[in-house]
């Protein structure tokens, strides 16, 4: 799709939002990139976020860093297809890339917490969602240590909330498969394994049709 809408030769009515959750530390953006590198037509959809950029993260590719007043200005615009609120600092993904990749055919995929997942799946119910689950609370807070990224109190923080999450995202309803990150290749495989599935499915189903391929309840 160029920018007036009209369908380009490489497009393609393959199209599917993949929403990606779960706690923090739990390995979402290990599988997430890896699902990236091993289906060709996947793309990550870089948030935009108000928390303090780390000396691990890179601007315009794993987060667009803004000033709140920016965040708040784009909320009062419509520009953001969810946005929340998360230990402190708001988070969003922007509308337009996202509907631009949709429409192209591509493999979308959204690493949000469980209130933007619940907000995507009413919004665009055609979307596949998971959540990866630690094997244990131990484990996840070794993860959250190993990334060497925040302060201890930061950790601790966002440990605490972990249990919240996956409460919620299993009383939630918003989520179509649970995955266990124990063995990292297994849960790559079994995430890699659900989604070219769920693909296959849609391809013999056909194009849904609408305003992005089917994907949103306009
Ligand atoms: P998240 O994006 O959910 O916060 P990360 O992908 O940054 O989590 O992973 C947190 C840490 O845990 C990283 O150091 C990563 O290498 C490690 N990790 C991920 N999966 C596993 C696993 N199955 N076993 C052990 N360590 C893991
Ligand atoms: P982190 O600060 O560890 O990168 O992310 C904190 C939490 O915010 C994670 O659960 C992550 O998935 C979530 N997050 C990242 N981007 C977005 C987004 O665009 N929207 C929402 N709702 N959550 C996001």
């Amino acid at each position: 799709m160029d920018e007036h809408g009209h369908r380009l030769p490489t497009d393609t009515d393959d199209g599917m939002l993949l929403v990606i959750s779960g706690p923090s530390g739990v390995g979402k953006t290990t599988i997430t990139r890896s699902v990236e590198r091993s289906i060709s037509d996947a793309i990550f959809s870089v948030s935009a976020t108000t928390r303090p950029r780390t000396d691990l993260d890179v601007d315009g590719v794993d987060y667009q860093f803004m000033s709140e007043a920016d965040f708040k200005k784009r909320v009062d615009n419509d520009e953001f297809l969810e946005h929340a609120v998360y230990a402190g600092n708001h988070y969003g993904t922007l509308r337009r890339p996202v509907e631009t990749q949709l429409a192209r055919g591509r493999l979308v995929i959204l690493e949000i917490d469980v209130q933007g997942a619940i907000q995507i799946k009413k919004r665009m119910p055609d979307c596949f969602s998971i959540f990866i689950l630690p094997p244990s609370e131990d484990a996840l807070l070794e993860r959250l240590r190993a990334r060497k990224r925040e302060s201890e109190e930061t950790i601790k923080r966002r440990f605490d909330l972990a249990r919240g999450e996956i409460e919620r995202a299993r009383a939630s309803g918003a989520y179509d498969q649970f995955i266990v990150n124990d063995n990292l290749d297994k849960a790559i495989e079994q995430t890699l394994t659900v989604v070219r599935t769920q693909r296959a499915q849609r391809r013999r189903k056909g194009p849904a049709g609408g305003c992005c391929g089917g994907h949103c309840n306009q």
